[in-house]
């Protein structure tokens, strides 16, 4: 099997994360998406983060039309800070994938402070890092060791972030055709981000 981890908070699930896992799948002949939310990411400001349930039930409604993605609970059930490298040699040990099939999918954003992440060395041996390019993205940015070992990958430039989207939900703003319907109506009815 060639498996593409794809993490992130979710916080929502949006249809740039969806249309980038449908596009990287069909391109790369994966047979599986499997979409990781994180437990506590150590990107982001813990107390702004909604609650792990309820981004992983989102997450759940935003896949579950689709066979070809899936959800893992992996770092929600390791609990504490989710890094990518423990999450990467946990999912090996748990379904003994090769590490040339498994990928690991990051935004060109995400790219950025690559270097910082936990163990960015090993990651780039235990795996494949797979990049989706965000506007604004620069390769001289990218330290050139890093460069050397990662795949870069075209996708429709979708400009749209959780963030904008809390954003206007909160200003009362649409958010039509930013999330599926169903995650329109999860976030209405649990009275998310307000
Ligand atoms: P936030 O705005 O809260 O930071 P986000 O929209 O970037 O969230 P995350 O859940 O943090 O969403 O993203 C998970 C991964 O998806 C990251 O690697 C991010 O770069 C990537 N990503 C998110 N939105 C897009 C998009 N529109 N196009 C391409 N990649 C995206």
């Amino acid at each position: 099997m060639k498996i593409c981890l794809f993490g992130g908070t979710f916080d929502p699930p949006h249809l740039g994360h969806l249309i980038l896992a449908q596009t990287i799948y069909e391109a790369e002949h994966f047979d599986q998406i499997v979409f990781v939310p994180a437990y506590k990411s150590p990107h982001k400001d813990r107390s702004a983060v909604s609650s792990v349930d309820l981004r992983k039930k989102m997450v759940k409604i935003a896949i579950k039309e689709n066979p070809n993605f899936v959800m893992s609970e992996i770092e929600i059930d390791r609990g504490g800070v989710s890094y990518s490298i423990d999450t990467i040699i946990d999912y090996k040990k748990k379904t003994g994938t090769d590490s040339k099939k498994l990928f690991y999918l990051i935004g060109s954003d995400s790219l950025k402070t690559f270097h910082s992440w936990r163990n960015s060395e090993q990651i780039l041996d235990e795996c494949q890092i797979i990049v989706a390019i965000r506007p604004g993205f620069r390769p001289s940015d990218i330290d050139n060791k890093i460069l050397a070992k990662i795949q870069f990958a075209n996708i429709p430039r979708i400009e749209v972030s959780s963030t904008e989207i809390r954003r206007r939900w909160i200003e009362g703003k649409t958010i039509r055709y930013m999330v599926t319907q169903q995650i329109w109506e999860y976030i209405n009815e649990h009275k998310l981000y307000l």
